[in-house]
């Protein structure tokens, strides 16, 4: 990808991956990454809204280009922030491990990728696909959620993975307890979602009817 040149060094750069739904993106999700680029030294965060997610169901997921284009409206206006269609162009449900070896690339020389989640999502890792070679592959940067305590994933992480303790940097960012769910729920209501999202996503989901149905 084009963004990913860094005069030809690309030993220097530093990647942050997010991945999620995205239905919709909101506040959560840009106040994490901005924090994560700063405290990493992210060249770039890139977000990933997912194609057909193996861990929900189908029907009820707003479709990838609504969740693709509300994406790249949240984003336009943070120039280190960018959108990958990566896994919304596959057919076949896609896996963290196949984004990140997508994104790190085969040479030796390719980006550090950064895999920035929520402390929801990195409970589940040990469930994932190869969590093991993701953890090889890529560092990831798990952010507090309110609702999900990081102390025993720490144990457990220090318990049977002694080894990869330091591919997990566990990162608090003040709580910010929206979630997609919630401003869909709200959307459903009638009820204002104004601040939650980004301007450009609330006056989309309104043109388009989003959530109306709950
Ligand atoms: P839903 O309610 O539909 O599950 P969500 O708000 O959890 O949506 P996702 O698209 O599922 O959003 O999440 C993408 C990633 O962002 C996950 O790693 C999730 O843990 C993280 N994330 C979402 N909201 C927050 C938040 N408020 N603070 C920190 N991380 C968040
Ligand atoms: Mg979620």
């Amino acid at each position: 990808m084009f963004f990913l040149r860094n005069n030809g060094n690309a030993a220097a750069m530093n990647i942050g991956l997010m991945g999620g739904t995205f239905d919709p993106i909101h506040m959560g999700h840009l106040v994490t990454a901005e924090e994560a680029r700063q405290q990493f030294d992210l060249n770039y965060v890139i977000f990933v809204p997912t194609g057909t997610p193996p861990h929900k169901e189908k029907e009820t997921i707003s479709l990838p280009e609504h969740r693709y284009l509300m994406t790249s409206l949240a984003v336009m206006s943070n120039p280190y922030f960018f959108v990958s269609t990566v896994e919304i162009n596959t057919e076949a449900p896609t896996y963290t491990i196949d984004t990140v070896r997508h994104f790190s690339g085969s040479e030796k020389e390719g980006p550090e990728v950064y895999f920035i989640t929520g402390a929801d999502a990195i409970l589940e890792i040990f469930t994932w696909k190869d969590y093991e070679e993701l953890l090889r592959l890529c560092t990831f940067i798990a952010v507090s959620r309110p609702g999900y305590s990081l102390d025993r994933f720490r144990e457990t992480l220090n318990r049977a993975y002694p080894e990869m303790v330091n591919k997990v940097h566990l990162l608090e960012i003040p709580a910010l307890a929206v979630s997609s769910t919630y401003i869909r729920e709200r959307v459903a209501l009638g009820k204002t979602i104004k601040y939650l999202t980004p301007e450009p996503v609330e006056q989309y989901i309104k043109k388009h009817g989003l959530y109306l149905s709950g």
